[in-house]
């Protein structure tokens, strides 16, 4: 049997780092939502044996921090958006954080140095609440310098597609002090760029803006890509992943 071996997105940025393994799904390899799908994706990662751990993905604002392979054996981290850890690997098992969006921010950071590494899952809710900071801060609980971190903003649904109601937009007009690239009508109705935010935030912890790679890609305008909350129907809605971790 052959296997076909399907494209995923990488990041320029993340490409210069040695030994990082990183990479996101696209919709033709399937709902990440499911293992088979996952196991797929990560035997593309051209590593033998991956040990995935996740967050739950609740739409809030906690980030979990791993400490040893042990904590999270079949586990999700439950309760929380994010992850972090510092690269571990265990009995040539290599570990790799990974985060599931469809039209949600992903969050993808690295500091090289320290070896640590951290993934984020940013809604909405998530947005507002700050999550990027808090992924940040808990990676320099771990020993990440903010001015040695690269951050991969993974693909989402961007300002094209991506219109609110007013009392939505008001909450990002007054969290991010009426930035008109962030919320903005456009026509009659309000949109907010939710990527765009994210990665204020992440310059205000002080990530350099040239350590930022977003990639710019529409979760909702490129359906032969990406799964879309917003476009896909109950029976063809799916998610795409995105991984990070250390080879070696
Ligand atoms: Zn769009």
């Amino acid at each position: 049997m052959t296997q076909i071996n399907y494209p995923y997105y990488t990041s320029k940025l993340l490409s210069s780092v040695p030994g990082l393994i990183h990479g996101f799904s696209t919709k033709r390899m399937g709902d990440m939502r499911n293992r088979k799908a996952r196991k797929l994706f990560l035997s593309q990662l051209s590593v033998r044996d991956i040990f995935l751990s996740m967050a739950e993905q609740v739409h809030g604002t906690s980030i979990t921090i791993l400490e040893s392979l042990d904590v999270v054996t079949d586990t999700k981290a439950v309760g929380s958006d994010g992850i972090v850890s510092k690269a571990i690997m265990k009995n040539d098992t290599h570990h790799v954080l990974g985060v599931r969006v469809a039209d949600c921010v992903p969050i993808i950071a690295v500091d090289p140095e320290a070896r640590v590494i951290g993934v984020a899952h940013a809604g909405w809710k998530g947005t507002i609440g700050g999550i990027s900071g808090t992924l940040l801060k808990s990676m320099k609980k771990v020993g990440a310098k903010m001015d040695r971190v690269l951050v991969w903003v993974g693909p989402h649904i961007e300002k094209c597609c991506y219109s609110v109601s007013y009392d939505r937009a008001l909450r990002f007009v007054q969290a991010f002090h009426g930035n008109p690239t962030i919320a903005s009508k456009i026509g009659a109705t309000w949109h907010v760029d939710i990527g765009n935010a994210n990665v204020i935030q992440l310059t205000n912890m002080g990530v350099r803006p040239d350590n930022i790679d977003m990639l710019s890609a529409c979760t909702r305008c490129q359906a032969d890509d990406f799964f879309s909350y917003r476009r896909d129907s109950k029976n063809s809605f799916g998610e795409m992943l995105g991984v990070v971790g250390f080879r070696e």
